[in-house]
């Protein structure tokens, strides 16, 4: 099997609010859903 969970469920922090950010399916927010704020790709 190819799954790797590590690389899925890596909720990122928001530079502005610092809210923890998750991503939802593999997908990567570009922004901060709470603020706004540009949300850092890595
Ligand atoms: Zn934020």
């Amino acid at each position: 099997m190819c799954f790797r969970p590590a690389a899925v469920s890596k909720p990122i922090e928001c530079p502005n609010c610092k809210k923890k950010v998750a991503s939802v399916g593999g997908k990567r927010l570009k922004q901060c859903p709470y603020c706004k704020e540009d949300l850092p790709e890595k």
